[in-house]
């Protein structure tokens, strides 16, 4: 028999992602007209480990579906780690009596709910909240089309100065083990190489590729990286591009924070809200430790475990596509 919740309570942990707001308002509503009691946990796993637990009502999350960041506070939490840390937030769950457990975040905080559903019988169920889109199983992550977009217009301005100046501009973008965010971008931009930690970067087909362009006098060449490529981010690929090519003009930008901030995009709200809703209508209905992906349109229900053991892979056909459009 699948156990049956009343009071139930939500966290963001990890790397803040925006539409978690979104997100926190979703679970608190439907949970709210479902019944239940709903609970917000300060600061991901830490908060919940120190009790820095909220009641939550409809109120209580009026007015944030459009701003970024959360307001429910995010953190990484060394003790959650440990089976110590774990049974000290079990404890504190029992005590509270809240009897299932909505997390939003990233595969690391995913990690910790496999962990933490193993040891105890607390129903979790997960929400991907990712800016990165590297969880398997689902199409979308909350807050990954708004750092994409915010990556697109600033790569944009930056090539209107570099059309001008006839320069190769090294753009570096978030992900430290995904490629997503510098893949998108570079083809919405028009990069003409992007690299990204999931393929091995030869930086000599790079320099080939901009000599070659050099001869039919296309002088400007956007490069997008993915700060975790295996070459060692943009000042690297500036460095051995210069040695290479002394001649050449380079400059390199690092997007940094920018891409993490900022009201979310329609999407990302609507997919932060279509999987809160669905989050604690699984947990009502007695499905849980899965988390809510989208594939196809269609809601998903996957297990914890698979989405930690798995890895969301980027196609080969991307790969050609930036090939044959960047010529
Ligand atoms: P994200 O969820 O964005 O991937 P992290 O990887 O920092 O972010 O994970 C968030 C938190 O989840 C960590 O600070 C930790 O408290 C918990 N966590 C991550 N991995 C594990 C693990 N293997 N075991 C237990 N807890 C974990």
């Amino acid at each position: 028999m699948a156990k049956k919740v009343t009071k139930i309570g939500v966290l963001t942990s990890g790397g803040d992602a925006p539409g978690m707001n979104a997100a926190v308002r979703a679970v608190v509503r439907t949970g709210l007209y479902h019944g239940l009691e709903v609970y917000g946990i300060m600061r991901g796993y830490q908060g919940l480990i120190e009790d820095d637990i909220v009641q939550m009502d409809s109120r209580s999350v009026a007015n944030i579906i459009q701003r970024g960041g959360t307001i429910l506070k995010t953190a990484r939490c060394k003790e959650f780690y440990e089976p110590e840390g774990r049974e000290k937030a079990y404890q504190i769950l029992k005590k509270r009596g809240i009897d299932g457990l909505v997390i939003i975040g990233g595969d690391g905080s995913f990690r910790g709910a496999v962990k933490f559903s193993q040891e105890f019988d607390i129903p979790c169920i997960g929400i991907a909240g990712t800016i990165d889109k590297d969880i398997y199983g689902t199409d979308f992550t909350i807050g990954f089309d708004t750092a994409v977009n915010t990556a697109v217009e600033a790569i944009d301005k930056i090539r209107d100065t570099m059309d001008a100046h006839d320069r190769i501009f090294i753009i570096e973008v978030m992900g430290r083990d995904a490629g997503y965010i510098a893949l998108h971008s570079g083809i919405a931009t028009g990069a003409e190489n992007i690299l990204i930690p999931e393929r091995k970067t030869d930086i000599n087909d790079v320099i080939r590729s901009l000599q070659e362009k050099e001869r039919r006098k296309k002088l400007v060449n956007l490069i997008v990286v993915a700060e975790g490529d295996d070459f060692g981010g943009a000042d690297e690929v500036e460095r051995t591009i210069s040695e290479k090519l002394p001649q050449a003009e380079i400059r390199v930008c690092i997007l940094g924070h920018i891409q993490r901030g900022g009201s979310p995009s329609c999407l990302d709200r609507l997919i932060a809200s279509r999987m809160g809703f669905h989050a604690v209508e699984s947990l009502v209905e007695g499905r849980y430790n899965v988390f809510v992906g989208i594939l196809n349109n269609k809601m998903h229900y996957i297990p914890l475990e698979a989405a930690v053991k798995n890895k969301a892979k980027i196609s080969d056909e991307w790969m050609r596509i930036v090939k044959i459009l960047a010529s």
